[in-house]
């Protein structure tokens, strides 16, 4: 029964005593395997430029109200920079897709950041070729963040035109044959998805062997072809912390965020709840403060208004309140990745 479909459908309709049960175990599985460190990764939002028209997506390349914006090296080399004095371990810098364009200067931002600093630098922006991600490991890149979204190939097609969830499975390939330590995830209540491919979604990220897992509630945002479709669990809101809580007794040694989106739809606890419930990592926003209005994948994103200083803190606080303590140096995923096997993998 373990690590079954049926074994994670039956997790996830748990109601009741069965409930607080669940919660327990994936609070227990973390601790057991990841120890009570919290590990606090910046995120860096350095731009918001898209060529693609995810159908959910507040940045989608349509969406006119939205100023569009791209933070120069100097700028990002900066926000390191305090990073690093901030005592912050990793930089994780994402972006809209645009491939090509700036690919070359990613790789020399990479190189810069790992000259100038000690952070691990986790990138995320979207699909690339196999031969741009060794590339940017060759520059230093430490790990790669690529959510697959939906695990239903159909639905995935659906919600983003040109793209089929066979390219996004290729590139997650690719990154853990280069020996990159690979980050993925999903959306959760996508409108289309059922509990069938939630329960596949969950089974994908176990399938994938993945150092990091980030899975977060959709939330329409008005500005989107999407804005009238609710969350597929818009009546049964538990079901974010339940598909948390699977995710991690499926993937015990992975690096698991609580989401800004936990935030989002339970203001002020959601991450904390997350992290009882089997997250181990969390994820202060250190965009500066100047742009962070105009990356709002979704609305109702918590700290857009606070400065990177104030979002440290109060993740600080947050973490010491539940009695764990700050991980220590760059909490590289505890899995095993030779360096660089490539093909390995088939
Ligand atoms: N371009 C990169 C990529 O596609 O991986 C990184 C940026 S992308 C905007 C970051 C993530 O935002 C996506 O993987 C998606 O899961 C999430 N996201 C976008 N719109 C959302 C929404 N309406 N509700 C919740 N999450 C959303």
């Amino acid at each position: 029964m373990k690590y079954t479909k049926d074994f994670a459908l039956k997790l996830l309709r748990s109601e009741g005593q069965a409930l607080i049960n669940l919660y327990r175990e994936a609070d227990a599985v973390r601790c057991k395997n990841m120890g009570d460190e919290i590990f606090i990764r910046g995120i860096v939002e350095f731009s918001n430029i898209c060529i693609n028209n995810c159908l959910y997506c507040g940045i989608r390349a349509s969406n006119k109200n939205v100023q569009r914006y791209s933070m120069t090296v100097e700028e990002i080399m900066e926000t390191a920079l305090s990073m690093e004095q901030n005592n912050l371990s990793t930089i994780v810098l994402q972006s809209g897709e645009v491939p090509d364009i700036r690919d070359g200067e990613i790789g020399e931002i990479i190189r810069m950041i790992k000259k100038e600093t000690s952070l691990a630098v986790t990138i995320s922006v979207g699909n690339r070729t196999r031969e741009i991600y060794r590339y940017w490991r060759d520059c230093g890149m430490d790990r790669y963040f690529l959510r697959f979204e939906t695990s239903d190939s159909e639905l995935f097609s659906r919600l983003h035109p040109g793209s089929t969830l066979e390219e996004r499975l290729t590139c997650l390939n690719d990154l853990h044959d280069l020996g990159i330590q690979t980050g993925s995830g999903f959306m959760i209540g996508l409108p289309g998805e059922t509990f069938d491919i939630l329960a596949g979604n969950i089974l994908l990220c176990r399938e994938f062997d993945l150092d990091m897992i980030g899975i977060g509630p959709y939330i329409p945002h008005p500005d989107t072809p999407l804005s009238g479709s609710v969350n597929a669990y818009k009546d049964d809101p538990d079901i974010f912390f339940k598909a948390l809580s699977v995710l991690r007794i499926f993937n015990p040694e992975s690096h698991i965020p609580a989401t800004t989106a936990f935030d989002a739809v339970f203001p002020g606890e959601g991450r904390t709840l997350a992290l009882q419930r089997g997250a181990n990592i969390f994820m202060p926003n250190t965009t500066p403060v100047r742009y962070r209005k105009e990356y709002l994948l979704y609305p109702g994103k918590p700290g857009v208004d606070e400065e990177p200083d104030q979002c440290l803190d109060s993740a600080i606080a947050r973490i010491t309140s539940l009695g764990r303590s700050i991980g220590k140096g760059p909490g590289h995923s505890i899995k095993r990745r030779g360096q660089a096997a490539e093909g390995s993998r088939g």
